[in-house]
């Protein structure tokens, strides 16, 4: 027998899943400069993001009403359902992977796979117009050339998630008030979740820099890997890490060199992976660069270390950061914002894979 607490509970949450997977499609102009994460996952517009006009466009209240309504149905569900007659929910602890397996399932099942459809469809269809009739610019005759395919990644940007599952962060990419994602997330026994289509642009790199290239979301991969970071990341975990490098290297013929972290990036701002990341093993294995530990030499006495940087890479405008950064990568004993003679002679080294 349900007590009248469990029966309100399973009408609630029966409720709950219902208005979820009856409302209306969220539709949000995908390709609009503004859109979360479009080029920083927080910080809003970039100036020079192209403009695209979606066909149906919805107002900014419609959207807000949306989010709000999917927002406010994750946070209803936060409370243990023990009691409602739903075993693998009562059974699972607050915030454990289970608890998280249990409500990420329940919303993917219930509108995140239906507005994954709904986005792509919405960015095929925006990317088949042309021109575009909000483009100013172009006032002759249109003319299509049939000879092109999509865009492709160039980078891959590895992360750690801080988190205490990958359950956790599947939660977390699946919801839209966290604003972030990624294509990928690989769990501690190795498991590896894809979250995204390869060629969509996730929202995990954020307000970042790498040469000249100020909007890292639109040229790379991004993963996800599930670590507190403060401990080291497991076997399982780091060959499957590597299994994935290995597949996207040959498929989009990534650089060897085009293998960074979040902290290379974002210097001052982020700081995974962390110290245990095994970012040698990965260069042995073809994905970024590392130094030969047997042959490293002292470097020239005009040498210009935060030239050496910034040809590596690396946004020197605060170059305390720029060397922790490094540091974290290719030193990890140490991230003091200064370089010993010993960190001059690595990134000398390192130098050279760039030149
Ligand atoms: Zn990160």
């Amino acid at each position: 027998m349900f007590s009248s607490k469990a029966l309100f509970r399973m009408a609630l949450l029966m409720a709950v899943l219902y208005s979820c997977g009856t409302s209306q499609p969220a539709r949000r102009n995908v390709l609009s400069p503004g859109a979360p994460g479009s080029v920083d996952n927080r910080s809003g517009k970039h100036p020079s993001q192209t403009v695209f006009t979606k066909p149906n466009q919805i107002t900014k209240r419609q959207q807000e009403e949306e989010r709000k309504k999917i927002n406010t149905t994750v946070e209803r569900r936060e409370e243990p359902a023990a009691g409602s007659g739903d075993t693998a929910l009562a059974n699972a602890s607050y915030k454990s992977p289970s608890y998280y397996k249990y409500i990420t399932d329940s919303i993917q099942r219930t509108s995140a796979k239906a507005s994954y459809y709904r986005s792509t469809e919405s960015l095929f269809k925006q990317m088949a117009v042309v021109p575009n009739p909000q483009n100013p610019a172009v006032n002759a005759q249109w003319y299509t050339t049939v000879n092109f395919d999509a865009r492709k990644p160039n980078f891959v940007i590895l992360h750690h998630t801080a988190q205490t599952s990958a359950e956790q962060t599947l939660f977390t990419f699946s919801i839209t008030r966290t604003g972030v994602s990624a294509h990928f997330v690989v769990g501690r026994d190795g498991l590896t979740y894809q979250m995204l289509n390869e060629y969509m642009r996730a929202w995990h790199a954020g307000k970042s820099r790498w040469g000249a290239i100020t909007d890292m979301n639109s040229c790379s991969i991004g993963i996800e890997i599930d670590n507190n970071g403060e401990e080291p990341f497991s076997e399982p975990q780091v060959e499957s890490l590597l299994k994935l490098l290995g597949y996207l290297k040959n498929k989009f013929g990534i650089p060897q060199a085009n293998f960074i972290g979040h902290a290379d990036i974002a210097p001052g701002r982020k700081d995974d992976p962390s110290k245990y990341f095994p970012w040698k093993r990965l260069a042995d294995a073809g994905f970024g660069y590392w130094y030969d530990s047997t042959n490293l030499q002292q470097p020239p006495a005009d040498f210009n270390a935060l030239l050496a940087l910034r040809v590596i890479g690396y946004d020197v405008s605060n170059p305390a950061t720029a060397i922790k950064s490094f540091k974290l990568h290719f030193v990890q004993t140490d991230t003091t914002p200064v370089l010993s003679d010993y960190d001059k002679k690595i990134l000398y080294n390192v130098y050279l894979n760039y030149m």
